[in-house]
């Protein structure tokens, strides 16, 4: 059986993932961990996420639960999830992250990981959106240049990060598909006399408002007729269902950086 640690584990994405783990053959919580000055230090970990107890007790720091777990799940914040990587390319574990925000020099850190150790990493772990993505690839290939793209994505209040990662991972499949870099093209929230929209734009409108769980379209529109691709969680357990999905898929995996595409053999 497959031992699951969670980080983050008093999360929002942490308690679901508690939750997911639970439910799913094959795998079980192995450690749970928070940070140092949490109060739930101690608690049983499926208590707090609301699932009976579990008898594994949440604890403060990775290494001290080095010995109970296979692969960690990490859904926290980049920095955290960077050392995480690099703690366990360094003791032989396997790691999942979902978390978003990371700049390039942190993806490369998990290119590094990733040589000594396997590493899913994806902005968004829903089997939905990698669907979607593989659509949005086929689409821009088949409409190509004439037609405006557009990225429009909302999040709950919470979201510290915009674009959304998973917003900014269709952008780059659009790209891509279009021979174009999305560091050259993207456009972020316009606003004021910025002049006519240039042919080969794609632009990223970002909405932050209540409790929504993650929405995402992508526009194709020329003169004539617009095509709407878009995907709506309404559940962060799609998140965590896939999340726990990659974990089990990591087993027996050689050292690599891999994403959703190669778990759900999308590529
Ligand atoms: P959240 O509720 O703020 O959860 C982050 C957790 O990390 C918090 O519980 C936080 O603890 C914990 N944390 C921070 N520093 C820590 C440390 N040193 N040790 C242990 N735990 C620590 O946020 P969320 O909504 O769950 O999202 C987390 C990340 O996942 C974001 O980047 C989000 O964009 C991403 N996400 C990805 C997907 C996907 O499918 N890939 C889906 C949803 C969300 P405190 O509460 O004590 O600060």
């Amino acid at each position: 059986m497959m031992r699951i640690a969670v980080i983050g584990a008093a999360g929002r994405m942490g308690k679901t993932l508690i939750q997911a783990i639970t439910d799913a053959d094959g795998v079980k919580l192995g450690a749970a961990i928070v940070e140092p000055t949490s109060s739930l230090l101690g608690a049983d970990a499926g208590e707090v996420a609301g699932v009976g107890k579990l008898s594994v007790s949440i604890v403060s720091g990775i290494e001290q639960c080095i010995n109970d777990f296979d692969v960690l799940v990490d859904f926290t914040t980049p920095e955290l999830s960077v050392g995480n990587a690099a703690f366990c390319a360094k003791h032989g574990k396997s790691i999942v992250i979902g978390t978003t925000g990371l700049n390039d020099e942190q993806k490369s850190q998990l290119e590094e990981a990733g040589k000594q150790t396997p590493v899913v990493f994806a902005p968004n772990m829903s089997i939905g959106v990698n669907l979607t993505l593989k659509l949005l690839s086929l689409a821009a290939k088949i409409l190509g240049d004439d037609y405006d793209v557009e990225v429009i994505e909302a999040h709950h209040r919470h979201k510290v990060d915009s674009p959304s990662g998973t917003a900014l991972r269709m952008g780059e499949v659009v790209a891509e598909a279009l021979g174009r870099d999305l560091k050259e093209c993207a456009v972020y929230g316009r606003e004021g006399q910025i002049g006519p929209r240039t042919q080969k734009e794609i632009g990223f409108e970002t909405i932050r408002a209540g409790d929504v769980v993650g929405e995402h379209s992508v526009w194709f529109a020329t003169e004539g007729e617009r095509i709407e691709i878009a995907h709506k969680a309404s559940s962060r357990m799609t998140f965590a269902k896939g999340a726990v999905r990659a974990a089990a898929w990591l087993e027996s995996k050689p050292a690599g950086l891999y994403d959703m595409q190669d778990v759900l053999n999308l590529k």
